[in-house]
Protein backbone atom coordinates (compact mmCIF):
# COMPACT_ATOMS: atom_id res chain seq x y z
CA UNK A 1 0.00 0.00 0.00
CA UNK A 2 1.23 3.61 -0.81
CA UNK A 3 1.64 6.04 1.88
CA UNK A 4 -1.18 8.49 2.02
CA UNK A 5 0.15 11.74 2.04
CA UNK A 6 -1.13 13.78 5.12
CA UNK A 7 -4.58 15.96 5.63
CA UNK A 8 -3.61 19.87 4.64
CA UNK A 9 -5.27 21.84 6.96
CA UNK A 10 -7.47 23.66 3.98
CA UNK A 11 -9.58 20.30 4.19
CA UNK A 12 -11.64 21.42 7.22
CA UNK A 13 -15.01 20.01 7.15
CA UNK A 14 -17.25 21.43 9.80
CA UNK A 15 -19.04 18.58 11.99
CA UNK A 16 -22.79 17.70 11.69
CA UNK A 17 -25.90 18.90 14.09
CA UNK A 18 -28.50 21.84 14.97
CA UNK A 19 -32.24 21.75 13.71
CA UNK A 20 -31.93 22.26 10.34
CA UNK A 21 -29.52 19.45 9.63
CA UNK A 22 -31.83 17.03 11.96
CA UNK A 23 -34.83 18.39 10.11
CA UNK A 24 -33.20 17.07 6.37
CA UNK A 25 -32.58 13.62 8.07
CA UNK A 26 -35.59 13.07 9.59
CA UNK A 27 -37.21 13.80 6.16
CA UNK A 28 -34.87 11.34 4.55
CA UNK A 29 -35.26 8.54 6.97
CA UNK A 30 -39.07 9.23 7.25
CA UNK A 31 -39.23 8.94 3.30
CA UNK A 32 -36.74 5.81 3.17
CA UNK A 33 -34.60 7.53 0.92
CA UNK A 34 -30.91 7.28 0.71
CA UNK A 35 -28.73 10.21 -0.02
CA UNK A 36 -25.34 10.26 -1.26
CA UNK A 37 -24.15 12.78 1.61
CA UNK A 38 -23.54 9.96 3.30
CA UNK A 39 -22.97 7.27 1.14
CA UNK A 40 -20.50 8.79 0.04
CA UNK A 41 -18.79 10.00 3.30
CA UNK A 42 -19.63 13.16 2.06
CA UNK A 43 -16.86 15.78 3.90
CA UNK A 44 -19.81 19.42 3.23
CA UNK A 45 -23.28 17.08 4.52
CA UNK A 46 -22.93 19.45 7.95
CA UNK A 47 -22.78 22.21 5.83
CA UNK A 48 -25.19 21.25 2.92
CA UNK A 49 -28.34 19.57 5.55
CA UNK A 50 -27.95 22.30 7.71
CA UNK A 51 -29.41 24.12 4.99
CA UNK A 52 -31.68 21.30 3.46
CA UNK A 53 -29.75 20.14 0.57
CA UNK A 54 -29.21 17.03 0.32
CA UNK A 55 -28.57 15.08 -2.72
CA UNK A 56 -30.89 12.09 -2.82
CA UNK A 57 -29.35 8.64 -4.68
CA UNK A 58 -31.86 6.35 -6.67
CA UNK A 59 -32.63 2.79 -7.63
CA UNK A 60 -30.66 1.32 -4.19
CA UNK A 61 -27.90 1.08 -2.50
CA UNK A 62 -25.75 -1.59 -4.24
CA UNK A 63 -24.29 -0.53 -7.30
CA UNK A 64 -23.38 -2.91 -10.87
CA UNK A 65 -19.90 -1.15 -11.00
CA UNK A 66 -17.21 -0.97 -8.59
CA UNK A 67 -15.48 1.99 -9.19
CA UNK A 68 -12.05 2.63 -7.32
CA UNK A 69 -12.57 5.93 -5.42
CA UNK A 70 -16.07 5.42 -4.77
CA UNK A 71 -17.72 4.07 -1.18
CA UNK A 72 -20.84 2.52 -2.50
CA UNK A 73 -21.38 -1.97 -2.08
CA UNK A 74 -21.23 -3.16 -5.35
CA UNK A 75 -23.30 -6.16 -5.69
CA UNK A 76 -26.32 -7.72 -7.30
CA UNK A 77 -28.89 -4.61 -6.94
CA UNK A 78 -32.50 -4.92 -5.36
CA UNK A 79 -35.55 -4.91 -7.63
CA UNK A 80 -36.31 -1.07 -8.69
CA UNK A 81 -39.12 0.62 -6.29
CA UNK A 82 -42.00 1.80 -7.72
CA UNK A 83 -42.93 3.99 -5.02
CA UNK A 84 -39.90 5.25 -4.89
CA UNK A 85 -40.24 8.52 -7.17
CA UNK A 86 -43.15 9.32 -5.38
CA UNK A 87 -41.71 9.44 -2.50
CA UNK A 88 -38.66 11.65 -3.70
CA UNK A 89 -40.91 14.06 -4.40
CA UNK A 90 -42.53 13.98 -1.17
CA UNK A 91 -39.09 14.61 0.53
CA UNK A 92 -38.47 17.81 -2.31
CA UNK A 93 -42.06 19.45 -1.38
CA UNK A 94 -41.01 18.73 2.68
CA UNK A 95 -37.66 19.99 2.31
CA UNK A 96 -39.16 23.14 0.27
CA UNK A 97 -35.64 22.95 -2.17
CA UNK A 98 -35.65 25.35 -4.82
CA UNK A 99 -33.02 23.05 -6.45
CA UNK A 100 -32.75 19.43 -5.86
CA UNK A 101 -29.98 16.85 -7.17
CA UNK A 102 -30.76 13.59 -7.40
CA UNK A 103 -28.44 10.84 -8.70
CA UNK A 104 -28.17 7.22 -8.55
CA UNK A 105 -26.11 4.08 -8.48
CA UNK A 106 -25.31 1.83 -11.88
CA UNK A 107 -28.09 -0.48 -13.18
CA UNK A 108 -26.25 -2.57 -15.71
CA UNK A 109 -28.74 -5.17 -14.92
CA UNK A 110 -31.56 -3.13 -16.60
CA UNK A 111 -32.18 -2.54 -19.76
CA UNK A 112 -32.89 0.75 -20.07
CA UNK A 113 -29.93 1.48 -17.62
CA UNK A 114 -33.35 3.31 -14.77
CA UNK A 115 -33.66 5.64 -17.80
CA UNK A 116 -37.52 4.95 -17.31
CA UNK A 117 -37.02 4.97 -13.19
CA UNK A 118 -35.01 8.34 -13.50
CA UNK A 119 -38.09 9.89 -15.93
CA UNK A 120 -40.55 9.14 -13.43
CA UNK A 121 -38.84 10.21 -10.27
CA UNK A 122 -38.25 13.91 -12.73
CA UNK A 123 -41.99 13.79 -13.93
CA UNK A 124 -43.07 13.17 -10.00
CA UNK A 125 -40.85 16.02 -8.73
CA UNK A 126 -42.24 18.49 -11.52
CA UNK A 127 -46.16 17.31 -10.72
CA UNK A 128 -45.85 18.06 -6.69
CA UNK A 129 -43.03 21.25 -6.64
CA UNK A 130 -43.48 22.67 -10.45
CA UNK A 131 -41.07 25.38 -9.29
CA UNK A 132 -38.09 23.25 -8.14
CA UNK A 133 -35.47 22.95 -10.99
CA UNK A 134 -34.49 19.21 -11.11
CA UNK A 135 -30.48 18.47 -11.54
CA UNK A 136 -29.62 15.12 -12.56
CA UNK A 137 -26.32 13.14 -11.86
CA UNK A 138 -26.84 10.12 -13.97
CA UNK A 139 -25.12 6.82 -14.95
CA UNK A 140 -23.41 6.40 -18.20
CA UNK A 141 -26.11 3.84 -19.77
CA UNK A 142 -23.24 2.34 -21.26
CA UNK A 143 -25.18 -1.19 -22.33
CA UNK A 144 -28.00 0.55 -23.06
CA UNK A 145 -29.11 1.75 -26.42
CA UNK A 146 -30.04 4.98 -27.14
CA UNK A 147 -33.70 5.47 -26.85
CA UNK A 148 -32.91 5.26 -23.03
CA UNK A 149 -30.84 8.61 -22.42
CA UNK A 150 -33.96 9.87 -24.87
CA UNK A 151 -36.41 8.95 -22.59
CA UNK A 152 -34.12 11.07 -19.48
CA UNK A 153 -34.18 14.03 -21.69
CA UNK A 154 -37.83 13.76 -22.72
CA UNK A 155 -38.29 14.13 -19.04
CA UNK A 156 -36.58 17.70 -19.15
CA UNK A 157 -34.51 17.77 -16.20
CA UNK A 158 -32.94 21.76 -16.08
CA UNK A 159 -29.42 20.08 -15.58
CA UNK A 160 -28.17 16.88 -17.14
CA UNK A 161 -24.62 16.10 -15.11
CA UNK A 162 -22.71 12.93 -15.47
CA UNK A 163 -19.27 13.03 -14.06
CA UNK A 164 -16.19 12.42 -16.34
CA UNK A 165 -14.57 11.69 -12.81
CA UNK A 166 -10.69 11.59 -14.06
CA UNK A 167 -8.61 11.63 -16.61
CA UNK A 168 -8.74 9.29 -19.54
CA UNK A 169 -5.44 8.06 -18.46
CA UNK A 170 -6.50 6.69 -15.20
CA UNK A 171 -9.74 5.10 -15.95
CA UNK A 172 -8.34 1.79 -15.72
CA UNK A 173 -7.83 1.79 -12.38
CA UNK A 174 -10.23 4.49 -11.28
CA UNK A 175 -13.10 3.82 -13.33
CA UNK A 176 -12.53 0.62 -14.74
CA UNK A 177 -15.88 -0.37 -16.10
CA UNK A 178 -16.69 3.16 -17.55
CA UNK A 179 -15.20 4.69 -21.06
CA UNK A 180 -14.01 8.22 -21.23
CA UNK A 181 -15.18 8.70 -24.53
CA UNK A 182 -18.65 7.32 -24.47
CA UNK A 183 -19.45 9.39 -21.35
CA UNK A 184 -18.13 12.75 -23.26
CA UNK A 185 -20.15 11.44 -25.92
CA UNK A 186 -23.10 11.43 -23.78
CA UNK A 187 -23.27 14.61 -22.57
CA UNK A 188 -22.76 16.37 -25.83
CA UNK A 189 -25.68 14.51 -26.83
CA UNK A 190 -27.77 15.47 -24.16
CA UNK A 191 -27.43 19.06 -25.56
CA UNK A 192 -27.89 17.84 -29.34
CA UNK A 193 -30.95 16.05 -28.07
CA UNK A 194 -32.46 19.33 -25.75
CA UNK A 195 -30.30 22.69 -26.14
CA UNK A 196 -32.32 24.22 -23.43
CA UNK A 197 -30.98 21.74 -20.89
CA UNK A 198 -27.58 22.90 -19.03
CA UNK A 199 -25.05 19.91 -19.06
CA UNK A 200 -22.30 19.58 -16.33
CA UNK A 201 -19.45 17.47 -15.69
CA UNK A 202 -17.32 17.35 -13.08
CA UNK A 203 -13.43 15.50 -12.22
CA UNK A 204 -11.58 15.13 -8.70
CA UNK A 205 -7.85 15.73 -8.72
CA UNK A 206 -5.14 14.46 -6.53
CA UNK A 207 -5.70 10.71 -8.25
CA UNK A 208 -2.36 11.03 -9.71
CA UNK A 209 -2.81 13.06 -12.81
CA UNK A 210 -1.13 16.01 -14.36
CA UNK A 211 -2.22 19.57 -14.65
CA UNK A 212 -1.83 19.11 -18.58
CA UNK A 213 -4.04 15.93 -18.46
CA UNK A 214 -6.63 18.59 -16.69
CA UNK A 215 -6.36 21.30 -18.70
CA UNK A 216 -7.48 18.58 -22.01
CA UNK A 217 -10.43 17.46 -20.15
CA UNK A 218 -11.94 20.72 -19.86
CA UNK A 219 -11.14 21.19 -23.38
CA UNK A 220 -12.94 17.86 -24.57
CA UNK A 221 -15.80 18.56 -21.99
CA UNK A 222 -16.16 22.13 -24.07
CA UNK A 223 -15.44 20.40 -27.32
CA UNK A 224 -18.94 18.28 -25.82
CA UNK A 225 -20.64 21.69 -25.12
CA UNK A 226 -20.89 21.27 -21.66
CA UNK A 227 -21.79 24.20 -19.17
CA UNK A 228 -20.83 23.46 -15.98
CA UNK A 229 -17.51 22.54 -14.62
CA UNK A 230 -16.94 21.29 -10.84
CA UNK A 231 -13.39 20.17 -10.15
CA UNK A 232 -12.70 18.99 -6.08
CA UNK A 233 -10.09 16.99 -4.12
CA UNK A 234 -10.39 13.31 -3.85
CA UNK A 235 -10.44 12.31 -0.61
CA UNK A 236 -10.22 8.22 0.11
CA UNK A 237 -13.14 6.97 1.86
CA UNK A 238 -11.85 3.77 3.33
CA UNK A 239 -7.62 2.44 3.50
CA UNK A 240 -9.03 -0.26 0.59
CA UNK A 241 -9.72 2.95 -1.74
CA UNK A 242 -7.87 4.08 -4.74
CA UNK A 243 -5.11 5.81 -2.75
CA UNK A 244 -4.68 10.15 -2.84
CA UNK A 245 -1.87 11.04 -5.17
CA UNK A 246 -1.16 14.37 -3.48
CA UNK A 247 -3.71 17.44 -2.16
CA UNK A 248 -3.50 19.59 -4.73
CA UNK A 249 -3.41 23.22 -3.21
CA UNK A 250 -6.13 26.04 -3.19
CA UNK A 251 -4.20 28.22 -5.32
CA UNK A 252 -3.77 25.13 -8.05
CA UNK A 253 -7.45 25.23 -7.92
CA UNK A 254 -8.11 29.13 -8.64
CA UNK A 255 -5.55 28.73 -11.74
CA UNK A 256 -8.25 25.99 -12.56
CA UNK A 257 -10.69 27.70 -12.37
CA UNK A 258 -9.16 30.96 -14.11
CA UNK A 259 -8.30 28.35 -16.95
CA UNK A 260 -12.03 26.97 -17.11
CA UNK A 261 -13.83 30.02 -16.91
CA UNK A 262 -11.70 31.47 -19.96
CA UNK A 263 -12.38 28.22 -21.94
CA UNK A 264 -15.78 29.65 -22.07
CA UNK A 265 -18.24 27.61 -19.23
CA UNK A 266 -21.28 29.58 -17.62
CA UNK A 267 -20.49 27.92 -14.08
CA UNK A 268 -17.32 26.97 -12.70
CA UNK A 269 -16.77 25.40 -9.20
CA UNK A 270 -12.92 24.57 -8.59
CA UNK A 271 -11.93 24.19 -4.79
CA UNK A 272 -10.96 21.40 -2.86
CA UNK A 273 -14.37 20.93 -1.04
CA UNK A 274 -16.40 20.98 -4.47
CA UNK A 275 -18.47 18.02 -4.93
CA UNK A 276 -20.98 17.77 -8.24
CA UNK A 277 -23.75 18.89 -5.55
CA UNK A 278 -22.21 21.28 -3.33
CA UNK A 279 -23.76 24.68 -3.76
CA UNK A 280 -25.09 23.74 -7.26
CA UNK A 281 -28.76 25.48 -6.15
CA UNK A 282 -26.88 28.37 -5.44
CA UNK A 283 -25.21 28.30 -8.46
CA UNK A 284 -27.37 27.63 -10.85
CA UNK A 285 -29.84 30.94 -9.00
CA UNK A 286 -27.25 32.73 -9.90
CA UNK A 287 -27.25 31.85 -13.14
CA UNK A 288 -30.59 32.24 -13.74
CA UNK A 289 -30.83 36.00 -12.47
CA UNK A 290 -27.32 36.96 -14.46
FE1 LIG B 1 -24.57 16.08 -0.19
FE2 LIG B 1 -23.48 17.20 -2.35
FE3 LIG B 1 -23.63 18.56 -0.07
FE4 LIG B 1 -21.95 16.53 -0.27
S1 LIG B 1 -21.85 18.46 -1.42
S2 LIG B 1 -23.32 16.94 1.47
S3 LIG B 1 -23.08 15.13 -1.58
S4 LIG B 1 -25.37 17.85 -1.30
FE1 LIG C 1 -20.01 4.55 -7.24
FE2 LIG C 1 -21.35 5.53 -9.33
FE3 LIG C 1 -19.12 4.04 -9.70
FE4 LIG C 1 -21.39 2.93 -8.81
S1 LIG C 1 -21.04 3.91 -10.82
S2 LIG C 1 -19.33 2.55 -8.02
S3 LIG C 1 -22.24 4.56 -7.51
S4 LIG C 1 -19.25 6.09 -8.72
Amino acid sequence: DKAQPKKPDWIRVRAPGGKAYADTRRIMRDNNLTTVCEEAGCPNVGECWSQGHATMMIMGEICTRGCTFCNVATGRPDALDVFEPGRVADAVQKLGLNHVVITSVDRDDLDDGGAEHFAQTIRAIRHRSPDTTIEILTPDFLKCDDSALEMVVQARPDVFNHNLETVPGLYPSVRPGARYFHSLRLLQRVKELDPSIFTKSGIMVGLGEDRSQVQQVMDDMRAADVDFLTIGQYLQPTPKHHHVDRFVTPEEFEAYEKAAWGKGFLMVSATPLTRSSYHAGDDFARLREA
